[in-house]
């Protein structure tokens, strides 16, 4: 199978943190891919932007560096390259002063798509989107790329949006998170609707309950003294856990197009209940003979932030009354393992043996390491001995059902900075639905920070704390096994 890689028309794109760890590790190699794919023209320019004195020849040196360190696909002599270098250019721009922005003016071209991607800490958004205003860099149909985190909590995401709104329409921000990006999450939403199978079986009468895990193995590592200020429910619940909760809840919007999406995922948002504090675990991974656990790497004995969270949620609207929602997110667990999985109620009545066992089909989703979807079937045991249930799955992992094409498939981040690039918004929180989620999350933040509460501690390289495990027992489930 051949995958169509639709070309995007020219465009000037700037880095405003072209030097930093996300543009080298995830958006520079990302451009690059797109380049080598043909759909990102050769007359696209890409300028990066930071405080750093630095020449053309020396920001395209740290690219190819960056290129040869973090896309393991590419040979290291790979033919593309230079030509994607061409395609670059640097500019020493201070954020906060006047360094740079007129030689930045001086770069951009007329008639072409302009985008701006502050891939800079969130302190800077409003100072580079001022200047991109008022130096008039930034045209009515620009487009501006913001980083997460949107805020850490409601007050200071409105605040953002104001700013932002200061200088910028809704129809020019994309807020990304880059889970939206992910191929399977966007055939999460064609398996739904593009489908007669599942949808009428998508609410609370069939589905018994939702599981959505993402795990990770490793720590909290250099960035201890940033994340111990956010945590695992800012860190990961409010935005990504959340963006995959909407995509599964919401209702079918009436066209795949930004703002139908949109108004869905923010019904499903406005309809969580608020979480009983019973119904959240939270953990933090404990140091091991050799290994430091989460507050020497925090570098705060006396933390209470959460390097990992579980929880059961409810969403009051008529397709979910009655099924729960289980999320759970955390660091150094046993395995990366980032899943959906549906799990479908019992049929209503068995017409074999009690010793034929009972089976329940699963959806899985499988978002990494591996991209693919898993649904459980109950069929017979094959051979004599009578009737005896098992469950198989049906399986389709992109690799194998798709071919070697699939390498080619563009990750979260390509995909993400073309649809910038086109104008596509569909991918991307709009104002309203980051602040929906702070605000169902900032109560359940502050009831922690209230009630002093301390996370439990976990063994690194578990699956988290018991009582994440207890959290689903009690209900007579339990949670798929991390592997
Ligand atoms: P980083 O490695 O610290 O890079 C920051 C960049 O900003 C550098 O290029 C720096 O270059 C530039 N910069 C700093 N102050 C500046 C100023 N006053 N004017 C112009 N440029 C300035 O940070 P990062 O990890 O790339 O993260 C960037 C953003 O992405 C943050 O909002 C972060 O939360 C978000 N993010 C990062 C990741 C990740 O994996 N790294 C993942 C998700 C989200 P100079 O020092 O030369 O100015």
């Amino acid at each position: 199978m051949v995958s169509r890689v639709i070309p995007v028309e020219t465009f000037d794109l700037v880095i405003f943190g072209g030097t930093g760890d996300l543009a080298r590790r995830k958006i520079l190699p990302g451009l690059f891919r797109r380049f080598c794919s043909g759909q990102m023209p050769k007359e696209a320019r890409i300028i990066g932007a930071a405080r750093s004195e630095m020449d053309d020849a020396g920001f395209r040196e740290l690219v190819r560096d960056a290129i040869h360190e973090f896309d393991s696909k590419r040979p290291d002599d790979c033919p593309e390259l230079n030509g994607f270098l061409e395609c670059l250019a640097y500019v020493a721009v201070d954020a906060k002063g006047d360094g740079g922005w007129n030689e930045l003016s001086a770069l951009m071209r007329e008639g072409t798509v302009r985008a701006f991607y502050l891939s800079v800490a969130p302190s800077l958004f409003g100072d580079i989107a001022e200047r991109l205003h008022t130096r008039g860099l930034a045209l009515r149909d620009s487009r501006i790329v913001v980083e997460k985190p949107f805020g850490r909590d409601l007050a200071s995401a409105r605040a953002l949006n104001e700013t932002l709104a200061l200088h910028f329409h809704e129809d020019q921000i994309y807020r990304i998170d880059h889970y939206l990006g992910k191929e399977t999450v966007q055939n999460l939403m064609a398996v739904r609707f593009g489908n007669m199978l599942f949808e009428p079986l998508w609410n609370s009468q069939y589905i018994d309950h939702i599981q959505i895990t993402v795990a990770e193995t490793v720590g909290v590592g250099g960035r201890g003294a940033y994340y111990d200020k956010s945590g695992a429910m800012r860190d990961m619940v409010q935005n990504h856990l959340m963006q995959l909760l909407c995509l599964i809840a919401m209702e079918p919007p009436s066209r795949f197009e930004p703002d139908s999406v949109r108004d869905e995922k923010l019904k499903v948002i406005r309809a969580l209940e608020p979480v009983d504090y019973h119904h959240i675990v939270r953990g933090q991974y404990d140091k091991t003979d050799t290994q430091p656990g989460y507050r020497e790497h925090a570098e705060n004995p006396r933390s209470h932030t959460e390097s990992y969270i579980a929880m059961k949620c409810h969403i009051s609207n008529w397709r979910w009354a009655g099924t729960p929602f289980y999320m759970r997110t955390g660091k150094r667990l046993r395995a990366r393992a980032s899943e959906i999985a549906i799990v479908f109620k019992d049929t209503p009545h068995s017409i074999f043996d009690e010793d034929a066992g009972r089976h329940r089909n699963t959806l899985v989703i499988h978002l990494q390491p591996k991209e693919g979807m898993e649904l459980g079937v109950t069929i017979k045991e094959p051979g004599p001995g009578g009737m005896r249930l098992i469950d198989v799955p049906l399986d389709m992992t992109f690799q194998e059902a798709l071919g070697p094409d699939v390498e080619d498939v563009p990750d979260a981040y390509e995909r993400l900075i073309m649809d910038v690039i086109r104008g596509n918004q569909t991918l991307f929180m709009r104002g309203d639905e980051v602040e929906a989620a702070w605000a169902w999350t900032d109560p359940i933040i502050e009831g922690w920070e209230a009630r002093k509460e301390v996370p439990k501690l976990y063994d690194s390289g578990s699956s988290g704390p018991e009582d994440a495990l207890m959290l689903m027992h009690r209900d007579g489930r339990k949670w798929r096994e991390i592997k």
